[in-house]
């Protein structure tokens, strides 16, 4: 079997993606390409879409620069094969990608149907970073990680993390003690967990650095105070993200965390080590590959038990980097702690994110088996366990 017929065979097993921010309904319902590309990631990292997408020129000197990088590589073989479009997408086929995208989401239903159809999804681990822990009103597909970034910015009442939340102001609260502050985070935990929550979702790499020393709850305290510096911030957060894995473990709640990308400063998940070494009894599922330090994660699986390799995301940012990363981990990590999400806003966007995920699992395993070190028997195995069984498991579903 070669790596063509390794992917055709893989194309309609099912999936349980970890990790996605499927927009609600109302956003597909309107969707035309335009719509699509500004929900997909080649229009906010790096060029802009041109404001005016009628002008044929500016928007053939945009396809030209990002042509090339993996996001609109994907992207573009999704919408080709979802509308049957056999031209490239260009100024001059631009009507024709819209008008069939206009189209098809005159059926309502159009984009949960490529949820569960093109992608075979039979579960999304949702995001809604917007509002926090909910599954759009399709509890059979889709399931919560509640985001607890705002958890972090609690210690004044003007604080706020990057999506402008605080878990105080959601809450209506005034609390000033941090072991009162404690206790009501294990509420919204609670809470959160009875509500349907699979998962909690730390996105704090778009914030602040991702190391995390630790800290004792006199010194978290000064964080609450008047006049408190950064230094006694940052230890409020780090003892805040102590109680959170303590909650999490006792709840049976796997903890993502975003790694790599975002600031840029200190966001790779190598920064995480202290943090996981400390919390044995939490399930830590580092997320991106800790894309461009994917080397981070091969090495923390390796040596810690409790720490999963996620790839959402990195098939779509580098092929190649998830093409090297996935290697690593077959080589470090066991076969049951890797899982895979698509990391998208709209369907379009997620079934190119699967058939880049799909690409890079058919090839690695297919190199493998081609180099005597896997068997075929194995190699499909271990598709099934990171397409679906991995996630079924650590999110129990
Ligand atoms: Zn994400």
């Amino acid at each position: 079997m070669d790596k063509h017929s390794f992917a055709h065979k893989l194309k309609n097993e099912p999936i349980i993606n970890s990790h996605a921010h499927h927009r609600p309904d109302f956003v597909h319902h309107g969707l035309d390409l335009e719509g699509v590309l500004r929900n997909s990631y080649v229009a906010w990292c790096g060029k802009l879409i041109p404001e005016d997408v009628s002008n044929k020129g500016a928007v053939d000197a945009w396809l030209k620069a990002v042509r090339s990088r993996s996001y609109f590589v994907w992207l573009e073989k999704s919408l080709m094969e979802l509308y049957e479009i056999e031209q490239p997408l260009s100024a001059n086929s631009w009507s024709i990608y819209d008008e069939a995208i206009i189209n098809a989401h005159q059926d309502k239903t159009w984009h949960l149907n490529i949820q569960r159809k093109n992608c075979g999804y039979e579960a999304v681990v949702q995001d809604t970073y917007w509002n926090p822990g909910q599954d759009n009103g399709h509890p059979e597909i889709f399931k919560a990680a509640y985001r607890f970034n705002s958890f972090f910015y609690g210690y004044d009442f003007k604080a706020k993390d990057h999506n402008g939340l605080n878990i105080q102001i959601m809450h209506n609260r005034s609390i000033t003690s941090i072991e009162e502050y404690v206790h009501f985070l294990s509420e919204v935990l609670h809470e959160a967990k009875v509500r349907g929550s699979v998962g909690l979702k730390c996105a704090l790499a778009y914030d602040r650095s991702l190391h995390f020393p630790k800290a004792s709850a006199k010194e978290a305290q000064k964080g609450m105070e008047k006049g408190a510096s950064l230094d006694d911030i940052q230890k409020f957060q780090s003892y805040i993200f102590d109680h959170v894995c303590s909650e999490a473990a006792r709840l049976n709640l796997p903890i993502q965390v975003h790694t790599g990308l975002g600031l840029m400063k200190q966001s790779g998940a190598i920064e995480l080590q202290s943090l996981i070494e400390r919390n044995p009894d939490t399930k830590f599922l580092l997320m991106h590959g800790s894309f461009p330090w994917v080397g981070d994660i091969a090495g923390l699986t390796h040596v810690y038990p409790n720490v999963w390799a996620d790839i959402c995301w990195l098939p779509i940012i580098s092929t190649t980097a998830a093409s090297n990363l996935l290697h690593q981990l077959i080589d470090v990590c066991d076969a049951d702690r890797v899982i895979w999400g698509c990391d998208t806003h709209v369907s379009e966007e997620s079934f190119g994110a699967k058939l880049a995920f799909l690409h890079v699992l058919s090839s690695v395993l297919q190199e493998r088996i081609d180099a005597g070190l896997m068997h075929r028997d194995a190699a499909e195995e271990y598709a099934k366990a990171i397409m679906h069984d991995n996630a079924a498991k650590v999110f129990n579903l």
